[in-house]
């Protein structure tokens, strides 16, 4: 008899809906035989890694690979300290900032507690809350966007929320005076995790700049990432801001070694790197008009995105996702955020944006002769 430990497993692990990923490139390629396939299905950067990381890396000796690296990180933590303005004791990396997505979780939420967060919201907060057995609480989004004012009543209950600004996958952002007021009236027990992974595309006025606010709100937790505008989404690394008393819980949770070498010294040299990430802002918000001009002018409804992707409504969203797979292109279905009837593209560089739009136009007029 075949011994089946899934029922030894927590219930609360057992019905985890596993996160789904950006299809591989390789693997599409496999499947069609083909060799140009696109991928502009996980908001990575299109121009690639900051050559000031690359530069690090390749003048970096491999000899000390053999090495654990700095287990608390203390170059990188200090480099973002000095840069942003921070003490270093508020600063904790991650292996991603997912990492300090699940600490915050660990840290603040047992089984049967209250998570708050949006619909449509980013979906590793669903995760996490149900990976330590949290109980959720979703609340309605107002235009596909955070309602704020309904989420800080919510707070007064939960044991950790988590807001993403702007939020992924309908690139809605909030500004300064709402996210403060929202701060303003949550309880000060209760941990809010602001989640700034796409920040540095952003290009509103009125995007509010939280660092001061880590003083005001002792209970904020800023995240941040180097996967998206720094382009090293496969090295793994992010970080959260906080107070210094909540980077003390994270840390104790935080595995010892979370963030490799390869990625600290990327991440060092990222930071430093500011003429690339203005570049890369400047190329997304084109992209971005690109993009949204070429949906509008095929029909589609565009969701107006403050990051590096769009969503956009489209009939049969499954089946355009299949047909744009067999063009070669590779986005985003989002069915699983609650939105069936929308897909979502990354900005990639003008050659894909175009390819992209072209394979679209395509599978625009099979789908019509389909249906
Ligand atoms: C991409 C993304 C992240 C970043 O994840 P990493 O683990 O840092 O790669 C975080 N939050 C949101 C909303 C994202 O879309």
């Amino acid at each position: 008899m075949s011994c089946d430990l899934w029922s030894s497993a927590r219930a609360a692990v057992r019905e985890i809906l596993p996160y789904q990923p950006g299809k591989p490139i390789e693997e599409l390629e496999r499947e069609l035989g083909i060799r140009n396939a696109i991928k502009l299905a996980s908001n990575e950067n299109p121009w690639g890694p900051s050559p000031g990381a690359l530069a690090a890396l390749a003048q970096f000796d491999p000899g000390s690979w053999s090495r654990y690296p700095d287990g608390a990180a203390t170059e990188l933590r200090r480099a973002l300290a000095t840069k942003l303005g921070v003490a270093i004791e508020s600063v904790t990396v991650g292996n991603g900032s997912n990492d300090l997505l699940e600490l915050a979780a660990r840290a603040f939420v047992g089984p049967g507690d209250t998570v708050v967060y949006a619909q449509h919201a980013f979906a590793v907060y669903a995760l996490v809350t149900q990976a330590v057995g949290g109980r959720h609480q979703e609340v309605p989004a107002r235009e596909f966007g955070h309602d704020l004012p309904a989420m800080a009543q919510a707070a007064a209950d939960a044991k950790l929320v988590f807001v993403a600004n702007p939020n992924n996958p309908t690139g809605t952002c909030v500004g300064a005076d709402a996210l403060a007021a929202f701060l303003e009236r949550v309880p000060a027990h209760v941990p809010v995790v602001l989640d700034e992974a796409y920040r540095e595309y952003v290009t509103r006025k009125d995007y509010p700049d939280t660092l001061p606010w880590l003083r005001r709100f002792p209970n904020l937790i800023i995240t941040r990432t180097f996967s998206k505008i720094y382009g090293l989404a496969g090295l793994r690394v992010g970080y959260a801001l906080s107070d210094p008393r909540v980077a003390d819980l994270l840390n104790r949770l935080r595995q010892p070694f979370n963030v490799n070498l390869a990625a600290q010294v990327a991440a060092r040299a990222a930071l430093a790197d500011d003429a690339f990430v203005a570049l890369c802002q400047e190329r997304n918000r084109q992209g971005l008009s690109v993009l949204e001009a070429g949906l509008r002018r095929l029909g589609y409804p565009v969701l107006p995105s403050a990051a590096n992707f769009l969503t956009f409504g489209i009939r049969r969203a499954a089946e355009a996702y299949q047909a744009l797979l067999r063009e070669g292109v590779i986005v985003r279905p989002i069915a699983n955020y609650g939105m069936p009837d929308y897909l979502r593209v990354t900005v990639g560089t003008p050659e894909e944006n175009e390819r992209f739009l072209a394979a679209l136009a395509q599978v625009r007029l099979q789908l019509q002769a389909t249906g």
